[in-house]
């Protein structure tokens, strides 16, 4: 006969249950010369909830007739007007531009969500958020609904000043936007030399730490290596070269 499971045994990790939506097109427009946004009204809006930071899994049109999981990040939420912002980076001839570029008022595309663990905490002293072009929608978003007295030091890797964006917040927020110029998108040291220049704050911190998976995973391990406890730090990779949707957990 089987042995039931002791109560703290290992289980596999499994695939959370993320309820179904039905999103529909209202408008699509470029908001900086590299990033699309897309504006959905959704089917049962008033039970689409969330928290800031959070995404969504987007079944997108692939070239062989198949839909692939893509995901994208709340970018806000207009209540009045019933609508859904997602921000698309038009990195190339891949399904997530390519959506982004030829939606159109009316369109329909099934999404699960929101998840996501990259979140405000609201028990830290400071936030320290790095990501880069992929991350803006999230950033942006958490420093625009941060609360009044809250601390947070914002460093976005972009290429260069075209990615730009005004952020309104009652925080108290530093944005640093940090150039890449020309070194391509992807793997490299540019955030994590700005790292370390930033001297920690005191008081105890929270981080999160997103964008290209191993700058997210060198990053993550600058700061335990300064003493932030792996608790203190959420932190996820967006995107890595080679690898098509998804998304990589960085625990570690
Ligand atoms: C939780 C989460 C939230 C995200 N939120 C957003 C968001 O709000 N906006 C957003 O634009 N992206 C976001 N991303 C990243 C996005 O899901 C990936 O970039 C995804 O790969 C895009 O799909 P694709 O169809 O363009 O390319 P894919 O078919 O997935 O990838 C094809 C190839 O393109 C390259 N590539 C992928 N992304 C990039 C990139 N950004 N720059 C350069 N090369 C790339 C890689 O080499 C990859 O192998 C998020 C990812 C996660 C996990």
């Amino acid at each position: 006969m089987d042995q039931p499971l002791a109560p703290n045994a290992e289980m596999p990790r499994q695939r959370p249950q993320l309820p179904s939506w039905t999103l529909t097109v209202a408008d699509a427009f470029d908001i900086t010369p590299q990033m699309r946004r897309v504006l959905f009204s959704i089917d049962r809006f008033a039970d689409f909830t969330y928290k800031p930071g959070q995404d969504i899994v987007f079944f997108l049109p692939l070239e062989n007739g198949e839909t692939g999981r893509r995901h994208y990040t709340i970018r806000n939420i207009d209540r009045d007007a019933g609508t859904i912002a997602v921000d698309f980076v038009m990195h190339g001839n891949t399904p997530g531009p390519n959506f982004a570029r030829q939606a159109k008022a009316g369109d329909t595309v099934e999404v699960k969500g929101p998840r996501g663990r990259v979140v405000f905490n609201p028990e830290a002293d400071w936030h320290l958020l790095t990501g880069d072009e992929t991350c803006i929608p999230g950033i942006l978003h958490i420093l625009e609904t941060l609360p009044p007295g809250a601390r947070a030091f914002a460093f976005i890797e972009v290429q260069d000043a075209g990615w730009h964006q005004r952020v309104e917040t009652r925080a108290n927020v530093a944005i640093e936007w940090i150039h890449r110029g020309d070194v391509p998108a992807g793997p490299s040291s540019v955030m994590l030399d700005r790292l370390a220049a930033f001297a920690l704050p005191e008081g105890r911190g929270q981080a999160l730490i997103i964008g290209e998976t191993s700058n997210v995973r060198a990053q993550r391990h600058h700061l335990i290596g300064r003493g932030l406890g792996r608790e203190q730090i959420a932190s996820e990779g967006y995107w890595r070269p080679g690898r098509h949707g998804g998304h990589d957990h960085v625990d570690d």
